[in-house]
C-alpha cells in the first residue's frame, strides 16, 4: 500500500509539474508578440499521459524454519543500585540495559525480525486452532518477543528497576524513577519499550508488518507502575493516568497477554481460585488493555488439557497458551495452541549459551562489570 501511495504521489507530482510547464493558453483578444513555437513532432496533439501500470504487490515468502519465542522481564535500569550489595535481587530473572541492547543487535545481525504472535495461528469456524503459515521478507527469520510482569510492584521498587512507564509532552514513551535520595529520573534509554522503539527507528526491517512485542500483564498491583487494582484508594485516577499510555503502546504495535491476575502457580491452585484469578484479570486488566487470545503461564507452570482450568481459559477466549522451556515446542491442542518460550535472563545467559546460540552469542552479550 505504501508503494502504491508513493506511486500515486509521484504521478500527482509529475502531472502537476506537466501542468505548470505547459504554456498558458493564448488569449485570442491579445495579439501575440512572438510567433508560436513549432509543436514537437514526437508528441501527438491532445496526448494524455499513459498511466503507469500499478505493480502487483508480491507477498513475502512463507518462512519454513523454526520460529523462536523469547521473553524478557523488565530491565535492570540502574545496576549501581541493583548490585550495590554485590548480588542483585534481579540478577537471575532480568538482564541489564546493555545486555538487552547487545541481544537486539545480534538478533538483528543474525537475520531475526519481530512478528506479531497473533499472526502465528488460525482459528477456524469450529474453534479449532492451528499454526498459521507465517510470511517474512526473504532472508528474515520471524521472532516472537514477549515481556513479562511490567507491573513495577511497589514491594520491589528501589532495587534497580524503573518505577513506571510515562508519556512525555510529545506523547513519546519514557520511564520515570524516583530514587531513595529524592532524585527523579526520566529516561528514554533504560527499559524495553523505549529501547526497542529506538532500535526499530534505526532498523525498520527488524519489525515485520509493524510488529513489536507482547506484554504479558498481571493485575494484582496494576500495570506499568499504575495502581489500577480494585484495592487502591485512588484507583480511578490511576486508571485515567494509564489509559493514554496503553493507547500509545498499542498504537506502536505492542500487543497484550494475560499473565494471570495474581501470578499464581496455575497447576497447584484450586479450580475455584483459577477461575477467580482469571475473572479478576478480565475485570481489572482486560478492561484497560482490551481482549486478548494469549495466555502466558506464570512461572511457566501450565495446566493439563481437558481439565476444568483449561476449559476456564477456553471459556475466557484464550487460544494460545505459552509455557517456558529451552526447547521450542508448538503443539496444536484442538481448541488452543501451546507454545514454549525461551527466557532471556541472567540465569540463561550464564547457563544456556549453547541453546541460545542460534539467536545470539551469550558470551559476548553477558555483562562482565556487574555480574559476578
Ligand atoms: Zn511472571
Amino acid at each position: 500500500m505504501k508503494k502504491l501511495l508513493a506511486l500515486l504521489c509521484l504521478c500527482g507530482l509529475l502531472l502537476t509539474a506537466a501542468a505548470c510547464s505547459a504554456p498558458a493558453p493564448a488569449d485570442a483578444s491579445v495579439p501575440s508578440a512572438t510567433p508560436a513555437l513549432p509543436s514537437d513532432p514526437d508528441i501527438p496533439p491532445d496526448a494524455t499521459p499513459t498511466p503507469e501500470p500499478t505493480p502487483t504487490p508480491v507477498p513475502d515468502p512463507i518462512f519454513d524454519g523454526e520460529i523462536y519465542h523469547i521473553f524478557f522481564h523488565c530491565l535492570i535500569a540502574f545496576p549501581d543500585i541493583s548490585y550495590k550489595n554485590g548480588k542483585s535481587p534481579l540478577d537471575e530473572d532480568c538482564v541489564l540495559v546493555d545486555e538487552f541492547k547487545r541481544c537486539l543487535q545480534q538478533l538483528y545481525d543474525n537475520g531475526y525480525a519481530l512478528i506479531d504472535i497473533n499472526e502465528t495461528f488460525n482459528v477456524d469456524a469450529d474453534g479449532q486452532v492451528t499454526r498459521a503459515q507465517v510470511r517474512a521478507p526473504a532472508g528474515k527469520k520471524p521472532l516472537i518477543l514477549s515481556v513479562d510482569d511490567m507491573v513495577y510492584d511497589p514491594r520491589k521498587l528501589g532495587n534497580g528497576m524503573v518505577d513506571k512507564i510515562i508519556l512525555d509532552d510529545e506523547g513519546k514513551i519514557a520511564t520515570y524513577t524516583k530514587h531513595k535520595d529524592g532524585t527523579e529520573v526520566i529516561s528514554y534509554d533504560n527499559e524495553i519499550i523505549p529501547i526497542l522503539e529506538s532500535f526499530i527507528d534505526e532498523h525498520p526491517d527488524f519489525s515485520i508488518r509493524g510488529a513489536r512485542g507482547t506484554l504479558a500483564l498481571t493485575g494484582f498491583a496494576g500495570i506499568f507502575g499504575y495502581r489500577t487494582d480494585r484495592l487502591t484508594e485512588n484507583q480511578a485516577e490511576e486508571i485515567a493516568a494509564v489509559g493514554p499510555i496503553v493507547d500509545a503502546v498499542r498504537a506502536l504495535g505492542w500487543t497484550f497477554a494475560s499473565h494471570g491476575y495474581g501470578h499464581r502457580h496455575s497447576a497447584d491452585i484450586t479450580e475455584e481460585l483459577f477461575l477467580d484469578d482469571t475473572t479478576k484479570w478480565r475485570k481489572e486488566v482486560e478492561n484497560l488493555v482490551g481482549p486478548t487470545q494469549i495466555y502466558v503461564y506464570p512461572y511457566g507452570q501450565y495446566v493439563t488439557t481437558g481439565g476444568v482450568k483449561y476449559q476456564t481459559m477456553l471459556d475466557f477466549g484464550f487460544k494460545v497458551m505459552c509455557g517456558v522451556s529451552h526447547e521450542q515446542v508448538w503443539e496444536e491442542q484442538g481448541n488452543a495452541l501451546f507454545m514454549t518460550r525461551f527466557g532471556i535472563d541472567g540465569y540463561s545467559l550464564r547457563n544456556y549459551g549453547k541453546r541460545l546460540a542460534p539467536l545470539f552469542d551469550c558470551s559476548t552479550v553477558i555483562d562482565t562489570t556487574y555480574r559476578i
